[in-house]
């Protein structure tokens, strides 16, 4: 293996912390320095709702100004929206923002001007820069100028209302619950041009978050099944703080666990593209593979983390593959046609096409999913090198796939063993088709590490 500078500042989302703490306004003036220091001459800056995104915006703001890059302020906006504008219109982007994260944290993600995220190699430039204090600061006559463009959102939401255009929503009824972040501004106006009745919660933007919380999780989104119910709705959908992911309910207000929703999707666009690629992480539900069956696709995996499956879809793509899906289980979903990232609002449109589609219920689309039971675990060490190797060993006898982490793929169930980046600790994941199948193998794998955790 040939050795790889590592990441000290970004993680696979950006730049992150807690405002005040380890997200402040001089690192983030920094990274707007670095960012107008090695992209240019036109840079896109947009923020989620977070009540420190002005703050933290202004600071990259002047940071890239300082470096001579010129500004396009969108504003609020979620960032697939902004990473959509970017594709099309700027050299580079950044987008302050920490997503799911709670009220307190902030960040900063950068965007290349092909809209996607920038890679390992790119961060680790911007991090060396920011390290040496090495940046290209500007004179009076070269500082860059800075202007807003809030217009160009409206690009985004008719481009998503428009990726399905044999679409007959007919009267369908749908709830949103934006979490009161940027999506307010973008889904439920984008499922109003597909022809929805739209009803909304948490649909004022707000960066307290009084409603719930930015994370999307079935425990905050009792208010949206509620409104599903009372409205009579099809489907209620629900996004995370910055709004690349969408998770649903059904039409009697159930969460759909994230890696069905990946299956109904995936079933619903490769069964109008069959024989295509899907490229997903290891760490997603075998569902993936088993509705690959059903319309002639294959699933290439990749390691965790969305920016390194719009990569692999994109290099695939380059090299004639023809690559129809991607994303996450976990409602991060990227569809190639459209832009490759996750997008939520998109993931929300095709929700409508899908119902539209298929004419059936969403509890009876996910009843026909096939079964299966995954098990996630934390198991807390610091010998995760000892327990991969230990690992390796007991299950060499399995098809080990080790793309991140160890995945042991069995006939009907596999299991990954994956250190966490940044924290003491492993995640397991086991799915098999029933839950005492994926308990027992769960078990199997903890027996024979459990000496070396
Ligand atoms: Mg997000």
């Amino acid at each position: 293996m040939t050795e790889k500078k590592t990441k000290r500042l970004f993680g696979t989302n950006g730049v992150r912390g807690v405002i005040g703490e380890t997200m402040t306004p001089q690192l983030a003036m920094k990274i707007g320095m670095a960012l107008a220091s090695e992209r240019g001459p036109v840079i896109a800056l947009g923020r989620d709702t977070r009540t420190s995104g002005p703050a933290i915006s202004c600071a990259v703001s002047a940071g890239l100004l300082a470096c001579g890059a010129d500004v396009v302020d969108l504003g609020v906006l979620p960032t697939p929206a902004l990473q959509f504008i970017v594709k099309n219109h700027f050299d580079a982007g950044a987008v302050v923002t920490a997503s799911h994260n709670p009220p307190e944290y902030n960040g900063v993600k950068i965007i290349e001007g092909d809209g996607t995220e920038m890679d390992d190699d790119g961060v680790i430039v911007l991090e060396e820069r920011i390290f040496n204090e090495d940046f290209c600061i500007q004179n009076w006559d070269a500082v860059g100028s800075s202007w807003n463009a809030p217009e160009l959102l409206r690009e985004y939401c008719v481009a998503v209302a428009g990726a399905f255009p044999c679409l007959h929503a007919g009267n369908m009824t749908v709830a949103v619950d934006p979490g009161s972040g940027p999506a307010c501004a973008t889904t439920p106006d984008i499922l109003s041009h597909l022809g929805c009745r739209v009803h909304t919660i948490n649909g004022t933007m707000d960066g307290t978050f009084p409603g719930r919380l930015p994370e999307p999780s079935p425990e905050g989104l009792s208010g949206l099944s509620q409104l599903v119910l009372d409205t009579g709705a099809s489907f209620g959908v629900a996004h995370d703080g910055d709004a690349d992911r969408a998770v649903f309910v059904d039409e009697q207000g159930n969460f759909i666990e994230e890696n069905e929703e990946f299956a109904l999707m995936q079933r619903f666009v490769c069964g109008n593209h069959p024989g295509g690629t899907v490229v997903t992480p290891v760490s997603t539900s075998f569902l993936a593979e088993k509705v690959a069956a059903e319309t002639n696709s294959r699933v290439v995996y990749t390691e965790v983390g969305s920016i390194y499956v719009a990569r692999k879809m994109l290099s695939l793509a380059a090299n004639g593959v023809e690559v129809t899906f991607g994303g996450e289980g976990n409602g991060g979903i990227i569809f190639p046609f459209h832009q490759h990232c996750r997008d939520g609002g998109m993931t929300a449109a095709a929700m409508v096409a899908l119902l539209a589609a298929e004419k059936k219920p969403l509890s009876e689309l996910v009843a026909s999913l096939p079964h299966h039971y995954m098990v996630k675990e934390k198991l807390h060490t610091k010998n995760a090198t000892i327990i991969l190797e230990r690992a390796r060993k007991t299950f060499s006898s399995d098809n080990i796939d080790e793309t991140d982490g160890i995945r042991i793929n069995r006939e009907n169930a596999w299991a990954l063993l994956r250190p966490s980046g940044t924290e003491p600790f492993m995640r397991l994941y086991v799915e098999a088709d029933n839950e005492p199948a994926a308990r027992a193998f769960a078990d199997e794998i903890k027996g024979a590490i459990s000496s070396v955790l």
